[in-house]
């Protein structure tokens, strides 16, 4: 069923707690937490506490989620207080996507190259 936990999925261990994370914010529908690898001084991932694989089926599936997705990724900016920063939802292999479990990277903290790699 849409949005239930996946016993393969890591982003449903770290919200489950299975998986360590240095956790920056939790909603009662949200996580954020640093990247593991990051790519700038802020690199954090948003993610639903529910399962949906990439971001076009969390806006289909959930679009009230993907809203307080959203809204999580401006908090997480305002407490790095970045004026400016990139909201990137890879989409699928092809765009980079490694870990099928929607997520938002919040990247900021130093200047950004358009378009991206
Ligand atoms: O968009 P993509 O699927 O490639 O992003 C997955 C992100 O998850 C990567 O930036 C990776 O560094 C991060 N990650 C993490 N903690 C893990 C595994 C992956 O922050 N335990």
């Amino acid at each position: 069923m849409a949005g239930e936990p996946q016993e393969d999925c890591l982003f449903c261990k770290i919200v489950a707690g299975q998986v360590p994370a240095t956790i920056v914010r939790e909603t009662e529908t949200t996580v954020a937490f640093r990247d593991i690898n990051p790519q700038a001084p802020t690199h954090v991932l948003v993610i639903p506490k529910a399962h949906h694989k990439d971001a076009a089926t969390l806006a289909a599936e959930a679009p009230e989620l993907a809203a307080d997705v959203l809204r999580e990724t401006r908090a997480v900016a305002d407490e790095d207080q970045l004026d400016s920063y990139r909201v990137v939802f890879n989409t699928g292999a092809g765009a980079g996507q490694t870990v099928f479990h929607a997520h938002a990277h919040v990247v900021g903290g130093r200047g950004l190259a358009w378009p991206p790699g």
